[in-house]
C-alpha cells in the first residue's frame, strides 16, 4: 500500500529522545525511533528530521535563572547538534544512510544548511536531520521544523510527543480530558493548546503545510498516519 505521503517532516523534541530519563539521550528510546523511520524508509517516503534540544539545554529556561538569552539560546542550538549526532550514529548502527545539516557553522563536525543539497540527498533516500533549529535566537526547532517543512516541500510535519495526539487538557490530570482527532490551525492558535508555538502554527497554517501530533512511544503510529489512518490530532486549514 503506499504512502499518503511522499516526503515527510519529523520533529523529534529532546523530550522524545529523552524517555523517562531526567535528561540526555535514551539509547533504547533512539534505537527505537530508528525502527520506525527505518519503516517509513523502507514504504519509499522521503524523510526529514528536525531535533530539538531541550534534553540537553534549554535557553529560555537558563535565560530566566539570569543567563543572557542569546548566549543561552545558541548553547540550546549547540544542543540539537548533539542530538542529531546521537541520531545519526544510530541510525548508521541500523543501516540507515543519513546527513546532518547545521542551521549554525562548525564545518568539521556536520555539513552546512543547504536546501538544494537537503532535497538531493531526500530525492536519494538518504534520511537528512536538520540541526540549529533555525540558526537564530529567539526562535525554537518547532519553528524550524515549520520553516524547514516549508523549504524542502514536505507534505507534512509529523510532530512526535510524548501523547499520543492533543487533548482538551492534560490526560495526566484530568481523566475526562478527550483526544482531538482534527483540528483547524485557527482553534490551535486560539486556544493556545501548548501544541506547538504560534510562529510555527501560523507558518504552516500561511502556507498551508498540515501538522500531525502522535506518539512516537506508541509502536506503528508513525505507520499508521503514513498509511492515511487516523492517529494522533492533525492540524490542517
Ligand atoms: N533554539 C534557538 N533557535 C532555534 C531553535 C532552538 O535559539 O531556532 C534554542 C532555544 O534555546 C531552545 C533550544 O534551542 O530552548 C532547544 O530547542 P527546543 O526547545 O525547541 O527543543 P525541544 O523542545 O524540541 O526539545
Amino acid at each position: 500500500m503506499p504512502s499518503a505521503y511522499k516526503r515527510i517532516l519529523l520533529k523529534l523534541s529532546g523530550e522524545a529522545l529523552m524517555g523517562d530519563d531526567k535528561y540526555g539521550i535514551n539509547r533504547d528510546v533512539v534505537e527505537h525511533i530508528v525502527v520506525e523511520i527505518a519503516e517509513a524508509c523502507q514504504l519509499g517516503v522521503e524523510v526529514a528530521i528536525v531535533v530539538g534540544g531541550g534534553n540537553i539545554f534549554r535557553g529560555m529556561k537558563s535565560a530566566g535563572d539570569g543567563m543572557d538569552r542569546v548566549t543561552a539560546d545558541y548553547m540550546g542550538m549547540l544542543a540539537t547538534i548533539m542530538n542529531a549526532l546521537a541520531l545519526q550514529d544510530a541510525m548508521r548502527r541500523k543501516g540507515l544512510i543519513s546527513r546532518v545539516q547545521s542551521a549554525l557553522r562548525i564545518d568539521q563536525v556536520v555539513e552546512p544548511y543547504i536546501r538544494n543539497k537537503a532535497i538531493r540527498y531526500l530525492e536519494e533516500g538518504k534520511v537528512v536531520i536538520f540541526a540549529a533549529g533555525t540558526g537564530n535566537p529567539f526562535f525554537t526547532t518547532d519553528t524550524a521544523a515549520a520553516l524547514r517543512g516549508m523549504e524542502v516541500n514536505a507534505d507534512v510535519v509529523l510532530k512526535a510527543t510524548k501523547v499520543d495526539g492533543i487533548y482538551s487538557s492534560d490526560p495526566k490530570i484530568n481523566s475526562n480530558a478527550t483526544r482531538y482527532h482534527h483540528l483547524s490551525f485557527d482553534e490551535a492558535i486560539i486556544e493556545n493548546l501548548q501544541v506547538m508555538d504560534a510562529t510555527a502554527l501560523t507558518l504552516c497554517r500561511d502556507q498551508k503545510l498540515p501538522i500531525n501530533v502522535f506518539s512516537i512511544f506508541k509502536s506503528g503510529a508513525l505507520m499508521r498516519i503514513l498509511m492515511g489512518k487516523d492517529e494522533g490530532t492533525l492540524v490542517s486549514n
